[in-house]
This record gives structure tokens, sequence and C-alpha cells, in this order.
């Protein structure tokens, strides 16, 4: 069995969703289907809720108005059977008066629970699994919709391992049952409820980590992630003009690459599948002759030292220095709880003898750790900064690596605020400025990828 995720960009309009049908139909044995909500969708439902929450409702009624209308266009224009498609306009008007609803409750009080919002937010993919699973059935393929926002059993108050494995399982009986019936399973990319909430607990692109989910819980054949690029490439294609497309990638570096800001996938979906053995895939819907690449859990004989780089904007840097650093025990310790009381996670971490300086993201409890470390060190705070890594296998075995990025970069005139050399060997994480990040990835990746092209 295939689990096959398709993305928004698969999602988003009259040819992609022909592409996808193709795809699914030309694929004979039993598939589970995973859809994020049709491109943009997620984000219109967000700022439906903050119109809401600002009482702006005739903004909230063109919202929706426009949400029904984008869905039903495409019904009315690529479905023939009347009763498939009345069915399915049907299914839009019954989610999207809810929402109404909701919304309207949502104005009146002023505030909205993270719980209300995930509800909000699961429409997008509710209405486009309807839609693709009533395609699918309009062209002669037996499909179902798989609703996941009520699946998760609720006992759980923390997303952890248990969570999640016991998550698995429900997945995996739940598409079992639809294959039964020999119909394929659309399945709604956004599930829940995960305690937490979907976006602090998960984050944006959590349909990958769904589909991952299913393939771990069913023990998939493979896991394919269909989007709108054949594969992982050396550096985003939207910045970068001469990418190159890898045919394989460890999951480790393609967790870090997704972590450093490669949108591509969810920087936690292949976990799941690659624990319980499942080969990942990236796949392109527009060009599905193409091989895609690989996510496997080893690469025996990597082709590249490098594989692939990207960057992190909007990060700041906090350099605290210890008034007694010297031989003085427990002060990383010391930092890194502080960090942890308040909940913000250390992206980068370098160390002389005498400071230490991480990266952070989110910078809203800034004052309140400073003001903590106050006492025992002087603390530095550097905003606009950005995070350059580039990922690969036994990045140290290759001598001098550090010394060819400093050379390049310097030749650029860029500098490097810090650098940093995760254990594993598959990462070099550097911190420039912001406004020299997509400078710093360009001339990394001449450097690295196109060597003899001026
Ligand atoms: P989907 O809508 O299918 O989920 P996303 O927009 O989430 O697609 O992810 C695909 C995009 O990821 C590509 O269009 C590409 O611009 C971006 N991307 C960033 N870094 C990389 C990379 N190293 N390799 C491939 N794609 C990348
Ligand atoms: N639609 C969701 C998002 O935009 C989930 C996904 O695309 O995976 O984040
Ligand atoms: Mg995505």
């Amino acid at each position: 069995m295939l689990v096959r995720k398709f993305g928004g960009s698969s999602m988003g309009s009259i040819e992609s969703l022909r592409d996808v049908i193709k795809i699914v139909k030309a694929f004979r044995s039993d598939q589970v289907v995973v859809v994020s909500a049709m491109s943009g969708i997620t984000n219109t439902l967000l700022e439906a809720t903050d119109a809401a929450i600002a009482g702006k409702r005739r903004k909230v009624k063109e919202i929706i108005l426009n949400l029904l209308n984008c869905h039903i266009e495409i019904v009315e224009k690529m479905m023939k059977s009347e009763k498939v498609k009345k069915e399915t306009i049907n299914y839009f008007e019954k989610v999207l008066n809810t929402l109404s609803g909701f919304l309207k409750a949502i104005e009146e009080l002023g505030e909205l629970s993270i719980k209300s919002r995930n509800t909000i937010m699961a429409v997008g993919e509710r209405l486009s699994a309807r839609m693709l699973a009533g395609l699918l059935e309009d062209c002669g393929h037996p499909a179902e919709q798989l609703d996941l926002e009520k699946a998760v059993n609720p006992k759980f108050k923390k997303a952890d391992h248990d969570f999640y494995i016991a998550t698995e399982k429900i997945f995996a009986q739940k598409v079992k049952k639809v294959l039964a019936k020999k119909k394929t399973p659309v399945v709604t990319g956004y599930f829940g409820w995960v305690p937490g909430g979907m976006l602090d607990s998960v984050g944006r692109g959590y349909s990958d980590y769904c589909a991952a989910l299913i393939a771990a819980g069913a023990k998939a054949e493979s896991l394919e992630i269909w989007t709108d690029v054949s594969g992982i490439l050396t550096a985003d294609p939207r910045k970068i003009p001469n990418t190159q497309i890898l045919d394989e990638i460890s999951s480790e570096a393609a967790a870090e690459l997704a972590h450093f800001g490669a949108k591509v996938i969810h920087p936690q979906s292949i976990h799941p599948a690659i624990r319980a053995g499942v080969p990942v895939w990236i796949k392109n819907t527009f060009r599905p002759q193409d091989r895609g690449t690989a996510i496997l859990h080893e690469i025996k004989n990597p082709k590249h030292v490098i594989a692939s780089i990207t960057s992190k904007k909007s990060v700041t840097s906090v350099s605290i220095a210890s008034f007694r650093m010297l031989l003085q025990y427990g002060f990383l310790a010391k930092i890194f709880n502080v960090f942890a009381k308040y909940e913000i996670s250390i992206d980068v971490v370098s160390t002389s003898e005498v400071s230490v300086s991480v990266t952070i993201e989110d910078d809203s409890k800034l004052k309140e750790i400073i003001k903590e470390l106050k006492p025992v060190a002087k603390i530095t705070v550097h905003p606009k900064k950005a995070i350059v890594c580039l990922v690969g296998s036994g990045i140290y075995k290759r001598k001098g690596v550090a010394g060819e990025i400093f050379t390049a970069l310097g030749k650029a005139d860029i500098s490097i605020d810090q650098i940093s050399q995760g254990a594993s060997e598959i990462n070099i994480t550097l911190i420039v400025d912001e406004k020299d990040a997509d400078k710093a990835v360009a001339v990394l990746h001449k450097k690295f990828f196109e060597k003899g092209k001026k």
C-alpha cells in the first residue's frame, strides 16, 4: 500500500487537480491519498479568524463567500455527474455555514481558544478532501473522504511519543476500513485534536506529518510527498537558479534542511515513516515521470559531501558572556535552563572560553530571560540575523570545508558572526546578517554545486 500526500500546490487549480487525478487513477493497487487544503486557503482561514476577533463582520462574510465560490467553481467546471456535484456542494455549504456560525460566536466573544482556531483551520482540508473524493468518484475511481478532524483519542494531555504512536494506530485502522470497501480514502491532512494545538505542537505543513503517521501506522510500502518540485534540491529553486535534484538524502539531513528553512517538507514529517522503515519519496505532481528524491534512513555512498544549502531569516542572536566563565561549572546549564523555563527553543549554539552565543526565533520572552541572566553574565542582543545551513554526509571527513566557506564568503564581503558544527557530521550552520543571507546561499551554492559555471 502507498500513502500519497498532495500539497496545497497540487490542490490549487483545475489543471493541477487533473494531474492529481491522473496520478491516483494510474496506480492500480491500494493507496491512501492525504491532502492539504487548496493553496492559500489555510492562510485565508487564519485571516478570517483574525477578522472575527477584530469584529470585522463584512470581511468575514466576504471571505466565507469566496471560500465557497472557489471550491464550487472547481466542482462546477470539473464534475459531470449532477448527483455527485450536488452532494459535494451541499457538503461545502454545510461546512461553511457551521464555520460562519463559529466565527460569529468568536466575534461576539472577542476571543478565541486554541481548540476553536483548530476547528477553523481544519475546514481547508475538510473541503479539499471532500472535493477530491468527489472528483475521483465522478471519473469512475471509487473514493471516500476520511475526515480526521475528530479522530484522535482525546485522553492524551501531551503531544508526546505515546500520543503519536496511539494516533498512528487509530489512523491505520480508519484507512484500512475504507480500503476494505475497495475505495481510496481521501484523508484530510488536518488531524485533531492535538494537545497544545496544531500550530504550536505540529506547525504549518502539518499534512506531511499526518501522511507520515498514516504510513507508519499502516506499515505502508512507501510514502510519497507530491509537490511542485521534482525532489529535494541543492537549494530553494525560488531563490537560486541553477539547482540540482538530489537522488537521495538521509532522513537526518532532510530533517535538518527542513528545520532550517527548506519548506519542501515538514521537519518532523519524516521521522515516523523512517522509524517504521517506510521510505519517503518527494515527487513532482506536474512531472510525474521524474524520479524524485528518496529520503532514506542511511545513505551508503553519498555522492556529495554537501548535499543542500538553506537559510532561515528573522533570527535573533544572543551573546552571553560570563563574568567569571573560566572554571565556572554549570554556567551553560544555567543558561539553557533559563531558556527552557520560558519554553524558548535554541537553534544554534556556539561557545568560546568566555562566552556562549545562541540563536532563537521567538524573542517574545527575551526581556524576562535577560533579567534572569543579568546577574551572572553580560548579554548582547543582535536582531535581524539569519542562519545559513549546509547539510550533507560526513562533512568533517572532507578537510577544509569550513575554510572553503570562510574564503568564499570573505571574497563576497559577507561576515560570519558564528559558525557551528553539529555532532552528527551532517551540518554546518553559520550566522550572518539577515540582509546577507540570500547572497550567502548563492555564493555557497556556486562554490559547492556550480563548479565551472560563471
Ligand atoms: P506543497 O504545497 O506541495 O506542500 P510547499 O510549498 O510546502 O509545497 O513546498 C514546496 C516548495 O518548497 C518548493 O516549491 C520550493 O520552492 C520550496 N523549497 C525550499 N527549499 C527547497 C529545497 N531544498 N528543495 C526543494 N524545494 C525547496
Ligand atoms: N494547509 C496546511 C498549511 O498550509 C497544511 C499543509 O499544507 O500541509 O500549513
Ligand atoms: Mg508543504
